[in-house]
């Protein structure tokens, strides 16, 4: 679904910024990872699930810009996360790759785990907006657009960075309305329409095509998103996977709270994984989906769920990381609950929660900073723009760091930052 631009135009802009020298810009950048001292430096992604400091980054299963995908997995890479979760995409894993290896050029850190979401039957986050905007009108004031937090609705008189997009990769005319690979399905321009224009088309993942993506060097892990009411569904994505599970090194399932089925519903789900499951396994507990930007209180339902979760007697084997609705405020809610890298029973050796991941609002803090770059031939290499990385890298430390460090203390820019776990940067 993503453009199929990805292996032809971005690979000669990469040529571009491979012989700018822009490298020997980052000396800032070099010394704030070396002062920070992320965990990618001496800890294995496994390892920071057992010490309760797993961070992932989640590019959006339906997220498919690859522009700016790869410019958000180099400075998550930089800040140090274990993961990078991407839509089942060819293209966009090769951006997610791209991006890592673009960070690793300028510091040696180890490599995260690329990881591909997939669904079982409809999800939230496997669906896209569209309306036709020539249907709308004229003096409609377009709070869809207003409210979108991707930057997807585009209407043809501004001139955005969309635009580019388009011009630079579509043999037709820019166009106004969704622009599909922006949307990531959250659905809030979808009540706002005063006109009822607005659908949503929902789809699945091919099966197939997702075991060809997870048999690649460079992926490492997938993440099935389930609704965890039916396990047919799931029973047949996972069979359908077939051998291509055993060249992962992590299985993750993303689920909601169904409340005191929950536990049930895992146990039955670990029951079809297990006999072919030779790697790691994670259960995601997805809080409130896709609303992490909205605001402190969107963290809350997930740490509920690990509440709930972390109590339950009987769930299946498999670290347990949070997600929906994660922000700057799910830390200091797991401390309140005494969940924080807190272990389990005398004898699990690990954290109760393996970690932490963070989508809308990771991207929304580095958004504004790649949307400001501007760059001369259409694509923009974040790493061509040393102020902008050295800025929106302290903006992915000043979240991500908060998982793996008790004091966030950062010297860029001509001031001193330091932060405590909660704050913003
Ligand atoms: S569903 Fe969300 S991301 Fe997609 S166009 Fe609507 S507001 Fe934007
Ligand atoms: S709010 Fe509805 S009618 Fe207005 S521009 Fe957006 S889609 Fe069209």
């Amino acid at each position: 679904m993503a453009l199929n631009f990805y292996n032809s135009a971005f690979p000669a802009q990469r040529q571009v910024k491979l012989t700018s020298g822009s490298n020997k810009c980052h000396q800032n950048v070099k010394n704030l990872v070396s002062r920070v001292g992320v965990p990618s430096i001496s800890c294995s992604p496994d390892e920071s699930l057992q010490k309760g400091n797993w961070v992932k980054l989640i590019c959006g299963a339906s997220f498919e810009d690859v522009v700016d995908i790869r410019n958000l997995s180099l400075v998550y890479t930089l800040a140090g996360v274990d993961c990078i979760d991407c839509a089942a995409d060819a293209s966009v894993v090769s951006a997610v790759n791209e991006g890592i290896e673009a960070a690793r050029e300028i510091v040696p850190l180890r490599r995260p785990w690329v990881m591909v979401s997939v669904n079982d039957d409809e999800d939230l986050h496997f669906r896209k907006a569209e309306f036709d905007p020539e249907n709308c009108p004229l003096d409609c004031p377009r709070p869809c657009e207003n409210v979108c937090p991707a930057s997807a609705i585009l209407f043809e008189k501004e001139k955005s960075i969309a635009e580019v997009f388009y011009r630079a990769n579509q043999t037709g005319e820019q166009k106004s309305g969704v622009i599909t690979e922006r949307c990531y399905g959250c659905g809030r321009c979808f009540p706002v329409c005063p006109y009822d224009k607005i659908g949503m088309v929902t789809y699945v993942r091919d099966t197939a095509a997702t075991a060809e993506l997870l048999r690649r060097d460079d992926v490492d892990a997938v993440e099935i998103h389930t609704s965890a009411r039916q396990i047919k569904p799931f029973r047949e994505l996972w069979d359908g996977l077939d051998d291509s599970i055993t060249y992962l090194r992590l299985v993750a399932v993303s689920l909601p709270n169904i409340g005191d089925e929950t536990v049930s519903s895992m146990n039955s789900m670990y029951s079809v994984m297990q006999p072919c499951l030779s790697c790691f396994n994670l259960w995601q507990l997805d809080g409130r989906p896709m609303s992490g930007d909205i605001g402190q209180g969107a963290t809350r339902q997930s740490i509920e769920f690990a509440v709930h979760l972390a109590s339950a007697k009987y769930r299946p084997p498999g670290f347990l990381q949070l997600a929906g609705g994660t922000n700057a405020h799910t830390v200091d809610g797991l401390k309140r609950k005494g969940l924080f890298q807190t272990s389990g029973e005398p004898k699990q050796k690990h954290s109760i929660i393996g970690g932490i991941a963070y989508g809308g609002y990771a991207r929304k803090i580095i958004g504004r900073i790649l949307s400001s770059l501007q760059p001369q031939h259409g694509f923009a290499c974040i790493e061509d723009y040393p102020d902008h990385l050295l800025e929106a890298l302290g903006e992915a430390i000043a979240l991500v760091g908060t998982v793996y460090m008790e004091r966030v203390e950062m010297s860029f820019m001509g001031s001193n930052t330091s932060l405590t776990r909660g704050e913003q940067f």
